[in-house]
C-alpha cells in the first residue's frame, strides 16, 4: 500500500509515520521512542509500505522528528495542502493508493487569537486534498478530526451520530471539514473516513499544548497557569494508541462516509493532570495558578467509542505510564527558548 500522509512533521503525524515504519518491519525498534508499548513481533502492517509525507512546516511541524526514519520513509515534500496546484503535483508523483489525513492547525487557543488560517488550511486545505484524491482513485481518504466538533457535554458520552456543535473557531473549523469529507462520499462515491479522537499526549507534542507546557514549566519552577477553575475534563489517550486505532481503521474499518470515535475512556479534571505531573517531578502545588478562562471553554468531552472497539482495537498504555515515559522524553530533549 502507498500511503500518502499529510501533517507526518507533526506530533500525531509523525508518531504515525513512526509507528508504520516499525509495525512494516522497515527498521529496527530504535527508530522509535516508544516501542516498548508496541512490539514489531505484533506487525500486522505488510512490509511494502510505503510512506510519502507531505507538510507545510508551519510552527507546529519539525522534521527533526521524522530524522530518525528518513531513510525509510517514500520521500518528504514541503507542501501546503491548499495549494491545489503543488498537491496535484504530489499525487500525480507517487500515486497513493490511500490518504492518511493529519495536516490541521490544531491549537484552539491561537484559533480564538486568529480563526483565518484554521480555515484556510483544516476545511480549504482539506478540500484540495478531496478533489486530489478523487481525480487520482484513491482507494481510502482517512480524515483524521477531534471530539472537539461534539461540543460540551454535561454527563454521558456522544456517539457518532450525534449533531456537531463546535464552539471554538478550532472545532467549528474541524467540523467543517468533516462536512465536506462527508459530502465527496455522497457525492462522489470517494471512499472515506473520519475519526473523531480524544486529547492526545505523548513525546514530541508541541510546547504549547497542556501536557508539554506545563511539564517545561514545572521544570524550571515557573508559575503553572490553568483555566477557570481547573476543573475542564478531557478524556486522555496516549499517542501510539492513537496512531494503532488509525490503522486498524484503515485496514478493517468501512470506508461509506463511516464515522469512527476513538477514546481514551480516561476522564480527568485538566487540574488533576496538572498534579500529576507535579507529583512526577517532585514539585510542589505552590506552583499552580489559576488563570481567566478560555472564552468559549468547553466544560467537557465524553465519545463513545464502542464502534472502533468492535474492531479489536483498545488503548494499551495506562495514563500514568503514557505520562511518566512522556515527562522523561521531554526533559531529554533541549526546551525551546520562547515557551510562554
Ligand atoms: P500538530 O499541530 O502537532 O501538527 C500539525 C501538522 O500539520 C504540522 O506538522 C504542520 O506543519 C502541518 N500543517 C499545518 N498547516 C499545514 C498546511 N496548510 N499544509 C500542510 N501541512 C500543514 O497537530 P497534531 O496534534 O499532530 O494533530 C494532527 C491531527 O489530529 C489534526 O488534524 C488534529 O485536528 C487531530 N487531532 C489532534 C488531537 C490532539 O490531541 N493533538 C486530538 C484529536 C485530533
Amino acid at each position: 500500500m502507498r500511503i500518502l500522509l499529510t501533517g507526518g512533521a507533526g506530533f500525531i503525524g509523525s508518531s504515525l509515520a513512526h509507528h508504520i515504519v516499525h509495525r512494516s518491519g522497515k527498521s529496527d525498534s530504535s527508530c522509535c521512542p516508544d516501542h516498548r508499548f508496541y512490539s514489531q513481533e505484533e506487525s500486522r502492517i505488510p512490509a511494502d509500505v510505503e510512506v510519502y509525507v507531505l507538510d507545510k512546516l508551519t510552527y507546529a511541524g519539525d522534521l527533526s522528528r521524522l530524522r530518525s526514519i528518513e531513510h525509510e520513509l517514500a520521500g518528504f515534500e514541503e507542501i501546503d495542502i491548499a495549494d491545489a496546484e503543488a498537491v496535484d503535483g504530489a499525487f500525480e508523483g507517487f500515486e497513493p493508493d490511500a490518504v492518511l489525513h493529519l495536516a490541521a492547525e490544531s491549537h484552539v487557543d491561537r484559533s480564538i487569537d486568529g480563526g483565518q488560517v484554521f480555515m484556510r488550511t483544516n476545511v480549504l486545505g482539506t478540500q484540495v486534498l478531496l478533489d486530489a484524491a478523487r481525480r487520482n482513485d484513491v482507494e481510502k481518504f482517512l480524515h483524521v478530526s477531534t471530539d472537539e466538533v461534539y461540543g460540551s457535554i454535561e454527563t454521558g458520552s456522544t456517539s457518532e451520530d450525534a449533531s456537531l456543535d463546535p464552539s471554538s473557531p478550532y472545532a467549528a473549523s474541524k467540523a467543517s471539514s468533516d462536512l465536506v469529507a462527508r459530502s465527496h462520499q455522497e457525492t462522489y462515491g470517494i471512499p472515506v473516513a473520519i475519526t473523531r479522537c480524544t486529547n492526545n499526549y505523548g513525546p514530541r507534542q508541541h510546547r504549547e499544548k497542556l501536557i508539554p507546557k506545563m511539564v517545561t514549566r514545572a521544570s524550571k519552577g515557573d508559575k503553572l497557569p490553568i483555566y477557570g477553575d481547573g476543573q475542564n475534563v478531557r478524556d486522555w489517550l496516549y499517542v501510539k494508541d492513537h496512531c494503532q486505532a488509525l490503522l486498524r481503521i484503515l485496514q478493517d474499518g468501512s470506508f461509506e462516509a463511516s464515522i469512527y470515535n476513538i477514546a481514551g475512556r480516561d476522564e480527568r479534571p485538566n487540574l488533576e493532570v496538572v498534579q500529576r505531573i507535579l507529583d512526577h517531578l517532585d514539585r510542589g502545588e505552590e506552583l499552580i495558578e489559576f488563570v481567566e478562562d478560555r472564552p468559549g471553554h468547553d466544560y467537557r468531552y465524553s465519545i463513545d467509542d464502542e464502534r472502533t472497539r468492535q474492531l479489536g482495537w483498545s488503548p494499551r498504555v495506562p495514563f500514568d505510564e503514557g505520562l511518566s515515559h512522556t515527562i522523561d522524553q521531554l526533559l531529554n530533549e533541549d526546551p525551546p527558548e520562547d515557551i510562554a
